[in-house]
């Protein structure tokens, strides 16, 4: 066998650079030098429920598993069954109508979906409007599709929403697409329709489509039930809206989402999916359906909501104890938290990185730094409540100590 070439090709592409998904990596490693050094690591970091789904789910699911003809392609646009348990649970939930058909499509968890959705309605050279921060794949996937982000800052003092009229006519102009994503990872903010109907308007005025990602309207806190952009009039004609089962039914494993909306970007991504995929498992499915019918029949929001409400005011009544001002958000399983006044110093800046570094390597506690979601993240870490009560105190406690220099 000969030698390869000195100038051998390189098997990596220059888009996987633009994907973002370093930070994650080195927390990881941090979090791997952290056990190595001895500590117990409390994992805040990662946006992965911890709890199981229902038993009546997972008996649906494993029912469904059983049977032989379970076992062929599923298809992509997903089961009938499934879109018309969809359509029923939309409209349950949130009074919107849609036609199963040509209103919704299934996909395997909403990020297959989110990856996807720039190739199938932009051309290259396009641009597209973002949240900043914002949940990773959204410009990672504009990255992959070679469409530009616009980015818009989501800042304190307007409460993370996108300040509508300081995005510019020009914008707004080349935009395809504007993405929402109301609750918010990371930020933990809640919008009213009020906001929907002026993104809407400004969309229409556009002609930009408006892709709401809702993964988090079934974790929600104090009562409050986060709307669908699908409720305002005419949304239909101009929207598209993600649904997960991941967070709302526990079911992140199992992999199943849907978009549903307006027909031509449905379709558009049915299509390029069918070229690329054949669709979510059945037995999924099933699981998926069984879960959105107890849902409906309890008619209450999902366990899942009150779960990670006890944590939430667990951790953050204990921080606050602690020193730390974080605020108690309205939903999500997420801590948007401005880092805290620190008590020792090192040489340069504390910033967003560093802190969450050295919490986990001074007192093992995993958060993820604001910056790794975007520019205007700098400034806050990200705290997943996705530990038990008494683990959520512990890291509290721990913080605390890390806050005030008191470790050896
Ligand atoms: C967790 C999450 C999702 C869900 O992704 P799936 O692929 O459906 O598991 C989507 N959007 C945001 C913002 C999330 O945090």
């Amino acid at each position: 066998m000969g030698e390869w070439k000195m100038s051998r090709k390189r098997w990596r592409s220059d888009r996987l650079a633009q994907l973002g998904s370093s930070i994650f990596t080195e927390v990881e490693q941090w979090k791997q030098a952290a056990i190595a050094q001895g500590h117990s690591v409390i994992d805040l970091s990662i946006g992965s429920p911890d709890m199981p789904p229902t038993q009546s789910v997972r008996v649906a699911l494993s029912q469904a598993a059983l049977r032989p003809d379970m076992y062929a392609y599923p298809g992509t646009r997903g089961s009938a069954a499934f879109r018309q348990e969809a359509a029923n649970w939309m409209e349950h939930r949130f009074g919107v109508k849609l036609d199963p058909d040509t209103e919704l499509v299934s996909l395997m968890g909403s990020q297959d979906g989110l990856s996807h959705l720039a190739m199938a309605i932009c051309n290259p050279g396009d641009a597209a409007l973002v949240p900043n921060p914002g949940y990773p794949i959204y410009s990672a996937a504009l990255a992959l599709a070679g469409v530009e982000p616009i980015f818009m800052p989501l800042k304190a003092e307007n409460g993370f929403i996108p300040d509508l009229d300081a995005i510019a006519d020009e914008a707004w102009e080349r935009a395809k697409f504007i993405l929402l994503n109301y609750p918010s990872n990371p930020v933990s903010a809640v919008a009213d329709i009020a906001l929907f109907e002026r993104v809407m308007e400004k969309a229409r005025q556009h002609g930009v489509l408006v892709v709401h990602d809702a993964a988090y309207s079934e974790m929600a806190f104090d009562g409050y039930e986060p709307p669908s952009m699908l409720q305002i009039e005419g949304a239909l004609d101009g929207a598209v809206e993600f649904h997960s089962l991941s967070k709302s039914f526990n079911l992140a494993g199992g992999r199943i989402a849907f978009l549903a909306g307006n027909r031509e970007a449905v379709g558009a991504l049915r299509e390029l999916k069918g070229n690329i995929d054949f669709g979510v498992f059945g037995a999924v499915q099933e699981a998926g359906i069984a879960a959105m019918k107890e849902a409906m029949a309890a008619d209450a929001p999902p366990k899942a909501g009150a779960l990670y409400e006890r944590r939430r005011d667990v951790l953050v009544e204990a921080l606050q104890a602690e020193g730390w001002k974080v605020e108690k958000p309205k939903a999500t399983m997420f801590i948007w938290a401005p880092l805290p006044e620190m008590k020792w110093s090192l040489s340069g800046p504390w910033n967003s990185r560093r802190i969450s570094q050295e919490m986990l390597a001074k007192v093992g506690v995993a958060v993820i730094p604001g910056e790794a979601f975007g520019s205007e993240g700098e400034g806050y870490v990200r705290i997943a409540l996705v530990e038990s009560e008494a683990n959520l105190l512990e890291a509290a406690k721990r913080i605390g100590k890390f806050i005030r220099g008191e470790f050896d």
